[in-house]
């Protein structure tokens, strides 16, 4: 089966070199194409995170960084990693929010700029606070999707009310013509995050990021059963497979294991749309790099 993961790190810092490590995995350029190869993953979106410093006068894009670079033009990194550029909420500011647009665009039009990411959460700011409207019609604009870390946060720093699935829905209402991703499927607010997708048919939700470390599947799925058939139970609720996209938020768990947790969660007949399809369809701009990568 031919797998796009829609949601990865790509990133060469000692935290995510250590987290690689704590799955079993090898946080190189190598040890991910490896990684790749040999679980059927042909395709991935990397959130781009972290701060480059650059130029304070301006909210600049963040990247994936694995390969080394972060200019838009000289990327570096292999074709099979297309990244989301990450917006520095806190950086946008009214002086210098046309020069931040530009830039953002001038990232997005590179082909594997392929959507935006936000962390409310991690920069203790609503998703709805007005100094985003521009990013989200920038978005609608380009065709890429919002792609917005929901539910919990990674270590004791952020405010989770700020990443709660619910807050999307205001943005999803008043930006129709934006499609908006709710990552890790607003973990642990499950129940909120099948509304909000319920709601607004421009939401879809990742699967990334629901088990970190080594895993092993089968042990998983026997010891987080009820948390797993709960999850199943709203999945089923939505009714629309046509909403989830699989991911892994590697280098967090062990991809290979990881697969088999959301095969067996996702029905056979819709394993097609989950891992590869829906994605594709929330990212375009995956379907060139795809067919590129195909062709080679
Ligand atoms: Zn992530």
């Amino acid at each position: 089966m031919k797998i796009i993961d829609a949601h990865i790190h790509y990133a060469g810092w000692d935290g995510f070199n250590e987290t690689a490590a704590e799955s079993g995995q090898v946080n190189t350029v190598e040890g991910v194409a490896d990684n790749f190869r040999k679980n059927g993953v042909v395709m991935a979106v990397a959130m781009g995170a972290g701060r480059d410093g650059g130029d304070p006068a301006v909210c600049r894009p963040m990247t994936p960084n694995l390969a080394g670079n972060t200019t838009p033009e000289h990327y570096g990194q292999p074709d099979y990693i297309a990244y989301c550029a990450g917006v520095d909420s806190g950086a946008i500011t009214p002086e210098n929010t046309t020069r931040s647009l530009e830039e953002f665009e001038r990232y997005l039009q590179t082909p594997q700029c392929v959507g935006l990411k936000f962390y409310p959460g991690y920069h203790h700011l609503y998703l709805s606070d007005p100094r985003h409207y521009p990013f989200f019609e920038l978005a609608a604009a380009c065709d890429v999707p919002v792609v917005i870390h929901t539910g919990d946060t990674a270590g004791t720093r952020g405010h989770v009310k700020y990443a709660h699935p619910l807050t999307v829905d205001e943005v999803a209402v008043d930006f129709p013509k934006t499609r908006f991703v709710l990552a890790h499927y607003g973990n642990p607010w499950i129940v909120d995050a099948t509304e909000v997708a319920a709601k607004n048919e421009n939401v879809s939700i990742d699967l990334s990021g629901l088990a970190a470390g080594t895993i092993d599947a089968a042990v998983f799925l026997k010891q987080f059963r009820g948390y797993l058939e709960h999850m199943r139970v709203w999945m089923d609720y939505l009714g629309d497979w046509s909403r989830f996209l699989y991911g892994s938020d590697y280098p967090l768990v062990n991809i290979g294991e990881y697969i088999k947790v959301i095969r067996a969660i996702v029905p056979e007949e819709h394993h097609e749309a989950v891992f590869c399809n829906n994605a594709l369809r929330v990212f375009p701009k995956l379907k060139p790099l795809l067919k590129a990568e195909e062709e080679k």
